[in-house]
């Protein structure tokens, strides 16, 4: 944001703000890369790196050391690469998609072929190119979600023809339960991996998710893929010591008020008040990813005290009970907190009955964002 809109917001009031620490992803990433060596670790950027602004959070990433960069979606592949040095590499997990082959080995974004007709596609893409193209093999080990069956790596592994022209940097696959340390589903997968490595033997082997990235050598490979964990949130309960948080999100006040017993509050009424409370409306809603299933269950916080979310939380907007707060704490731009130092995006998650990957990506782009 430049200086003429950085002074609008602070002249109009935003509604809330957004700050991300660079920093603290950088030491995320760190801490994992040590933990990780000799495997190296990519960073997984899709998504817009969770909400979190793939545009500033890979930049600086690459700083710290990283080369490796996973995204969802082609068009993310896109929109990244011009922000990195040519060194980076850029990988699309969701597959090579037809009538992009051409424009995606011009541009040397490496595809995950996540079935034959794309390995048929990418190594139809080479000949035409007249060199070799590399691409990653996505296996599937027990998801069921994205890439190839036994089977097919059998049909790969037993005709070199099927994979001419193509030069595989990597076979991956994708844990299921990496976050569930003793779920046996976790060696099974890794079991499995074994088998499809050694169809391919000397391909090195990217696995791990952040929560695989913590269960051990034998679910890295030579590169694991980190996303979460570098965002700050625990990717598992095994984890001693937390990651670094590298979020905060305020609110602004916009209105408050007294109100007696028998007040109902928000859409639906379904918070009446059995006595008089004062309330703030905040100026965040569902739309800025202040989740709707909050609504009577979550709160915000002043310093260190808790203002319960009561009634619904409304499209922009979300009422609190902050009669804990001395009268005239709290008055027209006050900033309340919805995750930092008394409220982790956990605690959010938990309350929320959803995931911290969800609370992430669902932030808004209304808020002004500012970065350390
Ligand atoms: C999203 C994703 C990751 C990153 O997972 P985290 O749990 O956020 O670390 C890694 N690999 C694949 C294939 C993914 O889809």
């Amino acid at each position: 944001m430049d200086m003429l809109s950085t002074t609008h917001w602070e002249k109009t009031g935003a509604p809330g703000i957004v700050t991300i620490d660079l920093q603290a992803i950088r030491r995320n990433y760190r801490r994992i890369a040590t933990l990780v060596a000799p495997a190296r670790a990519s960073a997984v950027v899709k998504a817009d790196a969770y909400g979190l602004g793939a545009d500033k959070v890979a930049p600086a990433l690459y700083d710290e050391g990283c080369r490796d960069f996973f995204v969802a979606q082609y068009h993310e592949a896109l929109d990244l690469q011009p922000l990195l040095p040519a060194d980076a590499t850029l990988y699309v997990l969701n597959g090579l998609q037809p009538g992009i082959e051409a424009d995606c080995a011009r541009r040397a974004i490496t595809p995950v072929l996540n079935s034959l007709e794309q390995v048929g596609r990418w190594r139809s893409a080479a000949q035409f190119a007249g060199r070799r193209l590399p691409a990653l093999l996505q296996f599937d080990t027990g998801m069921s979600r994205l890439g190839m069956s036994p089977e097919e790596a059998e049909a790969l592994a037993s005709d070199d023809m099927l994979l001419s022209g193509i030069d595989i940097v990597y076979i991956m696959s994708h844990l299921a339960c990496a976050d569930e340390a003793d779920d046996p589903h976790n060696a099974a997968q890794a079991e499995q991996m074994r088998r499809f490595s050694a169809m391919f033997p000397g391909v090195p082997v990217c696995f791990g998710n952040s929560a695989g990235s913590f269960l051990g050598e034998t679910y890295r490979g030579a590169l694991v893929r980190p996303g979460l964990a570098l965002y700050g949130a625990r990717p598992t309960d095994m984890l001693e010591r937390p990651m670094e948080p590298v979020l905060t999100i305020e609110a602004a006040v916009v209105q408050t008020r007294t109100v007696p017993a028998g007040t109902s509050i928000g859409y639906s009424a379904t918070h009446v008040t059995t006595e008089t409370r004062r309330l703030a409306t905040i100026s965040l809603g569902y739309a800025d990813g202040i989740l709707r299933a909050l609504s009577n269950r979550g709160a915000f916080f002043y310093e260190n005290i808790r203002l319960p979310i009561v009634g619904r939380v409304s499209m922009d907007s979300t009422i609190i009970d902050i009669s804990d707060l001395p009268e005239g704490a709290l008055h027209l731009g006050s900033l309340v907190e919805f995750i930092g130092p008394h409220q982790s995006l956990e605690e959010v998650a938990e309350l929320a009955g959803t995931i911290s990957w969800e609370v992430l990506t669902s932030i808004g782009h209304r808020t002004f964002r500012q970065y350390r």
